[in-house]
């Protein structure tokens, strides 16, 4: 029989960022993971951006978050001896002098001149003309696949994960088959649909697909964003994503691939190939803000989920929240406590 503190379910972003940080305030932790299709994390394109949308506003409390995901992602790169954490200017391609006047005057004032530089003429002869670039600092990109997979070895070299598909009917107060637990803390994103005891939570998912391209040439050392993000993977290849669709289908489609492969066409001049395409499900939540915290009948069963379309920006950050409120009795957050959001 084995005793730890804490019980993981799952392995994406949410339950490997929530393990590292566990296991950094000394914490004995184990965890359950098997890949199931959909799962979001290693879909992901993993950009985080301080501006989004077309009309260019701050990511939710960014400043707040950006500080944590810097020092988290980099704590784990020495440890598991990656290079997975890159911060990347990101140039948003801007259409018509309009864009570029309003690009101007938005990064002068106070909230946005830390990450909006000055935008400049296009003299990249791979991209299409456009009226100018827009630069953003303070954004960048995990690589997902490179970081969960040294995890992973990581967990398995230290004993520190079991790979089974979870089976809640084998779930006894603190007792999983021969696991005995203090804490268990369910992490399953979007299939958190399974999961009896979050039967309450209703998630928003949404289905996005990615492709992986190839180019030639030198490689952009930038990520390219304009309604979509193509990312810099090295080697010229390109992470480009995603579309966006309101339904849980698993499957890769003809028509997210060539939503894709239009918006590539849209951007960039030379010939490309395409030599992946894959599909995820964000656990996204109707009011785009995480779900944490304690089961409203069990009072140590929590959950960590709910993030949505930017889960580098914020797994770091709501992790150590989480672990706040049950080893500090600090109080949680009310805009992220799942108990907001009811079937
Ligand atoms: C196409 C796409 C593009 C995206 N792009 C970005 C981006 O650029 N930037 C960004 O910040 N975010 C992006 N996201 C969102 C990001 O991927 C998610 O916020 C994040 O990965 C969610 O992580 P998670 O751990 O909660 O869920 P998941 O990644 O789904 O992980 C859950 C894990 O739990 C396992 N699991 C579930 N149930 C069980 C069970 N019963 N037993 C055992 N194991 C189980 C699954 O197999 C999986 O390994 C994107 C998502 C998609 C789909």
């Amino acid at each position: 029989m084995k005793k730890i503190d804490i019980l993981i379910v799952g392995q994406g972003l949410a339950g490997s960022v929530l393990s590292y940080l566990a296991q950094k305030r000394g914490l004995s932790i184990m965890v359950i993971d098997i890949p199931l299709s959909g799962r979001a994390s290693y879909v992901a394109g993993g950009m985080f951006n301080p501006v989004t949308g077309r009309r260019v506003k701050k990511s939710w409390n960014y400043d707040i978050f950006y500080s944590k995901m810097v020092e988290t992602y980099q704590e784990l790169d020495i440890l598991l001896g990656i290079k997975a954490f890159h911060l990347t200017p990101i140039h948003r391609l801007l259409s018509t002098v309009e864009d570029v006047n309003n690009w101007e005057i938005q990064r002068l004032e106070d909230d946005y001149h830390s990450y909006m530089g000055q935008s400049v003429k296009v003299d990249d002869e791979r991209l299409i003309q456009h009226e100018g670039v827009g630069i953003l600092n303070k954004g960048g990109w995990l690589d997902m696949v490179k970081f969960l997979s040294a995890f992973r070895v990581f967990l398995q070299e230290n004993q520190q994960l079991v790979e089974e598909k979870f089976d809640y009917s084998q779930l006894r107060n603190n007792q999983y088959k021969d696991l005995f637990f203090d804490k268990i803390i369910f992490c399953e994103g979007y299939r958190v649909m399974e999961n009896p005891f979050f039967s309450d939570i209703q998630l928003w998912s949404t289905k996005g697909e990615t492709i992986t391209i190839e180019l030639e040439g030198e490689d952009f050392d930038f990520i390219l964003n304009k309604n979509m993000l193509i990312v810099p993977l090295g080697n010229g290849k390109y992470k480009v994503g995603a579309t966006l669709e309101r339904n849980i289908d698993i499957d890769i489609t003809s028509h997210g691939l060539e939503e894709l492969k239009e918006k590539v066409e849209s951007v960039i001049k030379v010939p490309f190939r395409v030599i992946d395409q894959e599909a995820g499900i964000r656990p996204n939540v109707r009011d785009r803000k995480p779900l944490i915290g304690v089961s409203k009948e069990i009072d140590n069963y929590y959950i960590f989920n709910g993030l949505g379309s930017k889960g580098v920006s914020l797994a770091p950050y709501f992790a150590e929240h989480l672990l706040s409120f049950i080893y500090e009795g600090k109080e949680l957050q009310k805009d992220v406590n799942w108990q907001r959001i009811f079937k």
